[in-house]
């Protein structure tokens, strides 16, 4: 059972069982059957900000990693994605960056379940987290330059749209790894993943799904697997906010996260069995 810090209506945020680092915290559904609506996105952005807010007040953490799936758990033993939560299925994984821990959350994803190295449980930082999220601080997250954002302009609005919808635009990666591969970005120019409307929310999860219907379509994936950096200490490396997303079966030739933890280093993959480690740079 993942221990409780905090909790709202429709959201809680929690301490994994097994943290990947200690700067991994998760934000759940409290019912997860309920649809997202202007409310729980809402909610859904106050938790987040003050899971922000919580990791850098007690671990100087600057930027900030997200990974979710939809309609997807990961297959036992595949490497690249959190350990799923038993019960849970509507499950936000953040991990802070740029901290006291230097963890790369994907290096450490990059290892085989069974290889794992899990932060060591620390019952003072633990009601340390729980404080920091009951009284949440303004931080500051940086974000790369905007003076040229090439998620408003040039490639994106003239070859790798794929539609657009209440605000939100899917496109396709310059470079895709698998088929099944698109980026959804709001069509507002915003940096921050934390400074997202709710209605903003919304329209990114109704794309989701639709994404999500359109692979099962093309290819017969049954769900999806998202990722988010938020912040230069994360590796944003686009002063726009814009999720991964890929598509995943049981059956599937290639589990993308493979793919990218081939890109990895083998040397620094290795390193991240011993704790330390930087990041993987966003790969839009
Ligand atoms: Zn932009």
């Amino acid at each position: 059972m993942p221990t409780a810090l905090w909790s709202s209506t429709y959201w809680q945020v929690a301490l994994p069982d097994r943290p990947l680092t200690t700067a991994h915290l998760v934000i759940m559904a409290t019912a997860p059957e309920m649809a997202l609506g202007s409310v729980s996105a809402a909610e859904l952005i106050t938790a987040y900000r003050r899971t922000r807010s919580a990791l850098w007040t007690v671990g100087g953490c600057q930027g900030f990693q997200i990974n979710f799936a939809v309609g997807w758990s990961p297959t036992p033993g595949a490497v690249g994605e959190p350990d799923p939560l038993a019960g849970h299925d509507r499950v936000i994984h953040v991990f802070g960056r740029g901290g006291s821990d230097h963890t790369s959350p994907a290096r450490a994803m990059a290892l085989p379940p069974a290889e794992r190295r899990y932060a060591a449980s620390d019952p003072a930082r633990t009601e340390s987290l729980a404080a920091a999220l009951a009284a949440p601080v303004e931080i500051d997250v940086p974000a790369p330059p905007d003076t040229e954002c090439d998620g408003c302009a040039g490639a994106v609005l003239t070859d790798q749209e794929r539609w657009r919808r209440d605000g939100v635009r899917v496109i396709r990666p310059h470079r895709v790894m698998i088929d099944s591969q698109v980026l959804l970005l709001p069509l507002r120019h915003v940096p921050s993943i934390g400074d997202l409307t709710p209605a903003e929310i919304v329209a990114l999860s109704t794309e989701l799904a639709e994404v999500r219907e359109q692979f099962a379509l093309a290819s017969g994936t049954t769900g999806l697997s998202c990722f988010g950096n938020d912040g230069t200490a994360a590796r944003q490396e686009t002063p726009h906010v814009h999720l991964h997303v890929f598509g995943r079966s049981r059956d599937e030739q290639e589990n993308p996260f493979a793919l990218l933890a081939a890109r990895l280093p083998a040397e620094e993959v290795s390193r991240a069995a011993r704790r330390d480690g930087g990041g993987p740079p966003d790969a839009s």
